[in-house]
This record gives structure tokens, sequence and C-alpha cells, in this order.
């Protein structure tokens, strides 16, 4: 099952999976899929936020990562 994260960010890397580039600002984490959206949603402490993100997208991303957490 793919991950929404996927849908915002891309692998720049096929042998580090861990490698996410993001969609909106091309910035490239290399921590994985989960950082990628705590960048989006970008309310994390030690995580820079997306500054190219839609705001639908982040809310989009908020809501989907409060019901995992819960
Ligand atoms: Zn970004």
């Amino acid at each position: 099952m793919a991950d929404l994260g996927w849908n915002y960010g891309k692998r720049t890397s096929e042998n580090n999976r861990n490698a996410v580039e993001c969609n909106f600002c091309k910035k490239v984490t290399n921590v994985g899929i989960f950082r990628h959206k705590q960048h989006v949603v970008g309310t994390y402490k030690d995580v820079s936020q997306c500054e190219k993100c839609p705001d639908g997208v982040r809310e989009e991303m908020k809501n989907m990562l409060m019901k995992k957490g819960s």
C-alpha cells in the first residue's frame, strides 16, 4: 500500500529508500517518508517546514498523521 506521503515526494535514489525529495520545495530529506510528511505539515520541532506546500495539502497530511498516531 502506497503511503500518501509519496504523493508529495519522490525517491532520489533506488538504493536509499530514505532519501525523499519534496515535490514542492525540492528539499531532500534522508530519514524516510515519515520525516518528509512531518516536513510538509511543519509543526514538529527539529523538522523544517515546507515553505511551498499548499495549505490544503498541509491540512490533508496533518489529518492523516493524527489519525495514524491515535
Ligand atoms: Zn518541501
